[in-house]
């Protein structure tokens, strides 16, 4: 499942969450800190599982 990064308006807390799209697409996030819901999603660096070869 997708990782996403938000940040907490309120309390400035950063955070990520893990759900599904579904999940994403009802825009249910709440700060676990606060439990407020005013929160800014941030840009995702996507930790893709890049195996190198060398
Ligand atoms: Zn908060």
């Amino acid at each position: 499942m997708p990782t996403y990064e938000y940040l907490c308006t309120t309390c400035k807390k950063l955070f990520t969450t893990v759900m599904s799209i579904s999940e994403y697409e009802k825009g249910k996030v709440k700060c676990p800190k606060c439990g407020k819901g005013k929160v800014k999603q941030q840009v995702t660096t996507f930790q893709t599982k890049t195996s190198k070869k060398s």
